[in-house]
């Protein structure tokens, strides 16, 4: 049985990022994912759009724009082939959401302008998701092809379909997370789908409004271009067939932002977010919720336990629920996981798993 020292579940943005900051620590590492290609699940079907959050000032606003400042920094340093940097118009969907704006104008974190019925943003970027995830993991060994239906502890070693030998496992599977039996994570899918088309109509930046409208990149025919629209949500929904009704959809939300000549629809994407329940990502240690129960009964009564005591699971890590932001979040995150696991340096409690479980025993273990 071949054996690693870490093995990575889930070849999308957080494994595929994970993997790359995580093979300058180790040579003993194997990317696994059922698909036959790596970010052909979510990953894959995404836009992608950087952009950064408005509101008024608050923790998940904090995080968003950290991680925008990293991801757009490590992506044009390191992956300027799969970033176009061309900035994103933000435009108000009514009166009501320009009054919203109005008011978010002392948080704003980035540099803006008043651009034609919108607010520009030289921050915003788009990117070409799956090639992205290509690129990330281009040295790495990888197992593709392959479903991890197995997944158990034999002593410090995980076992992985009877087949693979890991000492530590990392869980990116987004969306479908069957594998780990830990009804705490609450981990919501949220389908979405994502077209491509080809128009006449030249744009010099992306645009958002109800929906998300690339610039346009160079097609195969003169004077001709490829626009990117996303994105549909299906809440609650892992798996669905791409179809019509979610592309006319979309071209009617994009119509209402921009003018499409001779839109032809050339491919459609679908995929599942993974959305956690308070909206933050989680990376971390998971927690063994009957051990730790079973340990400490009195914590289902709301008795405290200090989170130093929870019983956790050995040498298991998960990297998820990133939501809509997967290609925001996903560098920054995996750095911090990697600095986690090698430097020992603290995660923020509000992106740890803990803070699941612990609101988790409160609600519903009484
Ligand atoms: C239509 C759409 C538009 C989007 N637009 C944007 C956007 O503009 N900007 C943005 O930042 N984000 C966007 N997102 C969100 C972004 O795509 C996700 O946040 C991100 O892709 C999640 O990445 P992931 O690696 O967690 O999951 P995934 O990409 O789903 O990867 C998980 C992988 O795990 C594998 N896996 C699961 N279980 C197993 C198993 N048992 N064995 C082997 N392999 C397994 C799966 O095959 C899959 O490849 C969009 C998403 C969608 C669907």
């Amino acid at each position: 049985m071949k054996m690693y020292d870490y093995v990575i579940i889930g070849a999308g943005i957080a494994g595929s990022s994970t993997a790359y900051f995580l093979s300058k620590k180790t040579d003993s590492l194997l990317l696994i994912d059922k698909k036959t290609e790596v970010g052909d699940a979510a990953s894959g079907a995404a836009g992608a759009f950087l952009s950064p959050l408005l509101g008024k000032p608050n923790k998940f606003k904090d995080l968003v724009t950290t991680a925008l400042k990293f991801s757009t920094n490590f992506y044009m340093k390191n992956f300027s082939d799969c970033i176009d940097n061309c900035g994103t118009l933000r435009i108000p969907k009514d009166e009501k959401d320009e009054e919203k704006f109005h008011s978010y104008k002392d948080s704003m974190d980035f540099n803006y302008e008043q651009k034609h019925n919108g607010y520009f943003f030289k921050i915003g970027s788009v990117i070409k998701s799956q090639k992205l995830c290509q690129n990330l993991t281009k040295d790495i060994e990888k197992k593709l092809g392959y479903e991890i239906k197995l997944l158990c502890q034999d002593e410090n070693l995980w076992i992985i379909n009877d087949q693979i030998k890991a000492k530590n496992i990392i869980l990116c599977t987004g969306a479908d997370v069957s594998l780990i039996d830990e009804s705490y994570l609450g981990i919501r899918p949220v389908w979405g789908q994502r077209i491509d088309i080809k128009t006449k109509s030249l744009f010099k930046y992306n645009y958002h409004k109800e929906c998300s409208v690339s610039k346009s990149f160079e097609s195969d025919e003169k004077d001709h271009y490829i626009v990117s629209i996303g994105a549909t949500h299906h809440r609650n929904v892992l798996d669905k067939e791409v179809d019509n009704s979610d592309t006319e959809q979309l071209l009617k939300k994009a119509s209402d932002i921009v003018q499409l000549d001779g839109a032809e629809v050339l491919n459609l994407y679908g995929g599942a977010r993974a959305s956690s329940m308070d909206y933050f990502p989680m990376i971390g240690k998971l927690i063994d919720s009957s051990k730790t129960l079973q340990e400490y009964p009195h914590m289902r009564h709301g008795s405290f336990v200090d989170e130093s005591k929870f019983t956790m699971y050995e040498n298991l890590y998960i990297f998820n629920g990133v939501g809509g932001r997967g290609f925001v979040l996903s560098p920054y995150l995996a750095n911090e996981l990697v600095n986690y696991i090698f430097e020992h340096k603290d995660i923020d409690s509000d992106i740890l798993p803990n803070r699941l479980f612990k609101r988790w025993v409160k609600k519903y273990n009484k």
